[in-house]
């Protein structure tokens, strides 16, 4: 069952509750708390509880918890009262620069974004 907890990944230990976070939102399916390096004033990563690693492995059956991961962050937004918008990224495998491999999102506010990104 590729969705199970993983012993030795991060966002599962957090999501498990065995790393301590500020847990800004939680429903059965998804978890937000700030990001521990913020790239803005206002940096929150969202995860789907059961692990999940990118989104190379994101198949039909994931929908309805890739689809609350995003209903969240708008939820969160409005809660961190980012009403001038925000920016939600998602990096996936080397080249999209994802370091943790346990699929989040990003929701980064609280300044104006820049584009392209890096
Ligand atoms: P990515 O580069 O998209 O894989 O993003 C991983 C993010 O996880 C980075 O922005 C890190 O700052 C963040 N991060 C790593 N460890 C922790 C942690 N213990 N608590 C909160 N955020 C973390
Ligand atoms: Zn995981």
């Amino acid at each position: 069952m590729p969705d199970q907890a993983l012993p030795d990944c991060l966002f599962c230990k957090i999501a498990l509750g065995a790393i301590p976070v500020e847990r800004i939102y939680e429903d059965d399916l998804v978890l937000a708390f700030p990001d521990i390096n913020p790239q803005a004033p206002q940096h929150l990563l969202l995860i789907p509880k059961q692990h999940l690693a990118s989104t190379r492995e994101a198949i039909a059956e994931h929908t309805p918890m890739l689809g609350r991961l995003v209903a969240a962050a708008a939820q969160v937004a409005l809660q961190k009262h980012l009403q001038n918008g925000y920016r939600l990224v998602i990096n996936t495998g080397p080249d999209g620069g994802q370091t943790v491999h346990h699929l989040h999102l990003h929701l980064l506010g609280g300044r104006p974004m820049n584009w392209p990104p890096g």
